[in-house]
This record gives C-alpha cells, structure tokens and sequence, in this order.
C-alpha cells in the first residue's frame, strides 16, 4: 500500500515550519501536525486587550541568525519588520539598575561588576578575543571547553564575572543551570549574536515568522501524534483514532518528547535523545495600565537580576521598551522571569501563586508596580530549552553522523541551540537529508553504494 504523504511533520514550531516549507518547496506532498491550536512553538505570541505578549522568544541579533535572515529576505519580510530593540540590558546591584551588560561600554561602567571584577572582565574578552576561531554555534562539540561547564570557566576569573554576568545572562536568556550547562555553548552564542544594543524583535510578535510560514504549508492545529512507528520504507503515525502513513515522518519536537514518540529509536538516536535534557521555563506577563521603568537610570530593555540576591527572579523584561506595539498606548507589558533554580518548583503550582510569588518580588525593583497592574498571564514551557550538557556534547557527532532513516528529527536540541536560530538550521538540515533519502536512487551500482550516505 502506498503511503498517503510524503512527508508528515510533527511540530509546528520553527524546525518544523522551516523542515515542511523547504520540502514542500521541493514539490513533496508535505501535512504539519501541531498539537496546540496555533503555529510557533516556543515563539508564539498571544494578543490580549490590544497587548501582544511573546509566550517564548523575545528577540533575536543580526549576527549569528544567518538561516532565519535569509529565510526572511526569501519571504519579503524587509529588515524595518525587524527593527532594533530600544533599552540596554541592565544589572541591578546595590539598589539600582546597571546599564551596559552584553556591550561594549560594559567594559568601562562594569555593568554591575566590582572594580577587581571588571579587570577581570577585561582579561576574559581577550581570551575571548584571541580564541574566537575556535568556537562555533554549528559544531559546539568540535569547540574548546565542550567538557567544562560555564561555572567551572568562570571559577578562572573573580566570582562576580560568574554571579553578576554569566549565571544572570545564561539563566536569563538560555534558562540554563552553569553547573549543568557547557561553557562551550555559552560562549559560542555570546560571540555569534554580538553586542546586545544590535538585537532585533519582530513588529507585531515574535510569532511572525513562524505565521508566514505556516500561511504556505497544509498545517493541521490540535492534532497531537501519539505515536510514530517505522515501516521500513516509510512510518506509520497514530493520531487520536486515525492512523496516517508517510514515506519519512520529521519530529520536530523537543528531545524528550521526541523520545516518547518514538520509543524504539535505533541507536546512536536513542542515545543522544536521552541525554539531550531540557530546562523548563516560565514567564508571567504583567498588563500594565502605565509604561514602568526602575526609578533611576536609562529605561532598561531587560533588568537582569542575580541568584546570589534574589533566590525568585532572574529578570524582569520590559516590552513595552522591547517594542512599542507591544502595549496599547500609554499602558507597559512587563514580563517576569524565574531564575532557573525555581522554575521546576514553579512550574506545578497553580497561576494565582506563580503570579503572586513573582510579583511580589517584582515590587522591590519596580515603584508603582503593584497599583500598576491589572491582569497576569502565565506561560509554562515543561521544555524550554535545550541544556547543552557536556555530556549530550559529547554524543552529538555519533548523532549527527546517523543513517538517513524514514524517522528522523529537527529542533534547537539538534544544534544544541537554545535559540530559534538552532531551530532554522536543524529544520533546513533535516529537509535536506529527506529529500537525500527520498530521491535516493532505487538500485546502485555496488561501487557507487559505497561511496554513498546509506540509506535504511
Ligand atoms: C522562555 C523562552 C525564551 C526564549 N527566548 C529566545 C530568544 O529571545 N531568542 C531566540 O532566538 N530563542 C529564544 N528561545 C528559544 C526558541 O524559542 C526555541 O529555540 C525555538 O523556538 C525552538 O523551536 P523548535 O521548533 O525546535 O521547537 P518548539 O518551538 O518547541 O516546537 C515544537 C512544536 O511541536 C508541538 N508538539 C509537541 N508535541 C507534539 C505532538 N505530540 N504532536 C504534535 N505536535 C507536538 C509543540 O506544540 C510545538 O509547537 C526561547 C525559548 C523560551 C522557552
């Protein structure tokens, strides 16, 4: 029996959005099943009372996002859709906000660092500096420190490098552990996405890529896939009660649901699945009838907060700031983080209490803030971003050298990216080695097979 599709793809994310539009670009018959009931993934936005929330993703750089900015030119997107973001990134320390964190002029003020420290901060952008070549976001395995994580690299350097720059910055914007995560990975990203005064959002929400994608591609929305079984030539999906067969099934799913999925993964798959761990994330947004900035200073983009101050938030982001479309005129979104040490212990509790451990403690930073807001909105990612562990680093080449097979996988986790980047890239890669094993010769001579990428 032939099969229906050619290619059925799991995850309407941006790996999988990207993976289906390249294939259905090639002229396959390609369908996208998306359990929840809109496209985005981990960048979705929701629009609320004129507010736009970003319930994932906040931004994105012009450096080190090569596959998404030619995947916008390719769609007409112009660069003014994506403009900059307005508000430095700041570090609260001693009762007030430090600007200049991720920057240059960083340097000089020591956003938030002691005068030793900053001598120190010095000592490691030349380091940095003189080693750049060796790191790389596409090969962070092939890269040096792939075996140390970030708090092992930062105990070379006074700890305030460690406390008030890299732990706030890596579980901030990667939701990362440094004990657990790989300093190779860390400092691949900080050298690809640059000075932070250059990052960009989207107008409109940080969904509006994944939107114009899905425009394009046949996407079913609260389909969830229960599961997917190798037939040999191709794969059998099991959704609700209808069974869908496909000649290759792409799961571009977070690692660990990606192993549900697929209980029977061969290896070096299975592997690679299983110490691919991710960290939950959460946010609480936070409707604001009046646009909040802390007291002195220039109005920040992020406050970055540490967890040697402040064991319940990480940071809180200003959106308002980040875009003005993001809150209807005269009014401020916030958005408040949780460090990574309380999120797993968030994440079960019920909205009322998140919102009102978070905005509790949001209130020391922020004066008016309680009067100020009127409506919360929680967003729990169980899987929020890949943890880039030097242990899953160091099972990613066996992985990444696998067989091309009718079941095969996208997603940031396959870069060992937390970023949408990672999911681009994984997604363009992923298509490729379908269209590979799809347009694969039937019969080869014996020489030739040899030489060629085998196929199951
Ligand atoms: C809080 C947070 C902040 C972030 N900030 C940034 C940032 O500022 N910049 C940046 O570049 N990146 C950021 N990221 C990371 C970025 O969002 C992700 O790297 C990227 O979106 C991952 O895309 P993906 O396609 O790999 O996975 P996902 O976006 O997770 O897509 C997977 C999709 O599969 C669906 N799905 C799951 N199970 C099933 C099933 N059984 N059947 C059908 N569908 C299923 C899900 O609903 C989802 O839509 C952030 C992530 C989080 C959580």
């Amino acid at each position: 029996m032939s099969a229906e599709l050619d290619v059925a793809v799991v995850g309407a994310g941006m790996a999988g959005l990207t993976a289906a539009t390249e294939l259905t670009r090639a002229g396959l018959d390609v369908r996208v099943y998306e359990s929840s009931d809109h496209v985005g993934g981990r960048t979705a936005s929701v629009r609320v009372d004129g507010y736009t929330i970003d319930a994932g993703a906040e931004q994105l750089s012009p450096h080190g996002y090569r596959a998404t900015w030619e995947l916008l030119a390719r769609l007409g997107i112009p660069e003014s859709a994506v403009p900059l973001i307005g508000g430095p990134i700041a570090m609260w320390r001693d009762g007030r906000a430090h600007a200049g964190v991720a920057e240059p002029r960083g340097l000089l003020t020591g956003a938030g660092l002691s005068p030793l420290a900053r001598v120190d901060l010095v000592k490691f952008q030349m380091w940095l500096a003189q080693r750049r070549g060796e790191f790389d976001t596409d090969d962070p395995d092939r890269t040096c420190l792939a075996d140390t994580t970030v708090a092992e690299f930062a105990r070379r350097y006074h700890p305030d490098v460690h406390d008030y720059l890299l732990q706030p910055v890596a579980g901030t914007f990667f939701g990362w552990d440094t004990e657990r995560s790989s300093a190779a990975t860390m400092l691949s990203l900080l050298l690809a996405v640059g000075d932070a005064s250059s990052w960009r959002t989207y107008c409109g929400g940080m969904d509006t890529l994944a939107r114009r994608l899905a425009a394009g591609l046949d996407v079913r929305t609260g389909q969830e896939v229960q599961q997917v079984v190798s037939t040999g030539q191709g794969a059998r999906l099991q959704i609700g009660s209808e069974t869908v067969t496909a000649r290759s099934v792409l799961l571009c799913v977070p690692a660990p649901v990606a192993a549900r999925l697929h209980p029977g993964a061969p290896e070096p798959e299975g592997e690679f699945l299983r110490a691919c761990s991710f960290t939950p994330a959460l946010k609480v947004s936070c409707l604001l009838d009046r646009p909040l900035a802390p007291a002195r200073g220039v109005p920040p983009y992020v406050l970055l907060t540490s967890q040697a101050e402040d064991d319940v938030l990480s940071a809180i982001l200003f959106d308002h700031q980040k875009h003005p479309d993001r809150a209807p005129a005269g009014a401020g979104l916030l958005t408040l983080m949780p460090n990574a040490a309380t999120t797993s212990d968030l994440l079960g509790l019920p909205d009322a209490e998140i919102i009102a451990r978070l905005t509790d403690a949001a209130a020391r930073y922020l004066p008016g803030f309680t009067v100020a807001n009127r409506r919360n909105f929680v967003h729990r990612h169980a899987h929020g971003l890949p943890e880039a562990t030097p242990a899953a680093l160091a099972l990613r080449s066996r992985f990444m050298a696998r067989r091309l097979r009718p079941i095969d996988y996208a997603g940031d986790w396959v870069m060992l990216r937390p970023a949408s980047e990672g999911a681009v890239r994984a997604g363009a890669l992923a298509a490729s080695r379908v269209l590979s094993r799809l347009r694969a010769p039937l019969s080869i001579p014996t020489q030739a097979r040899s030489r060629r990428v085998e196929t199951a």
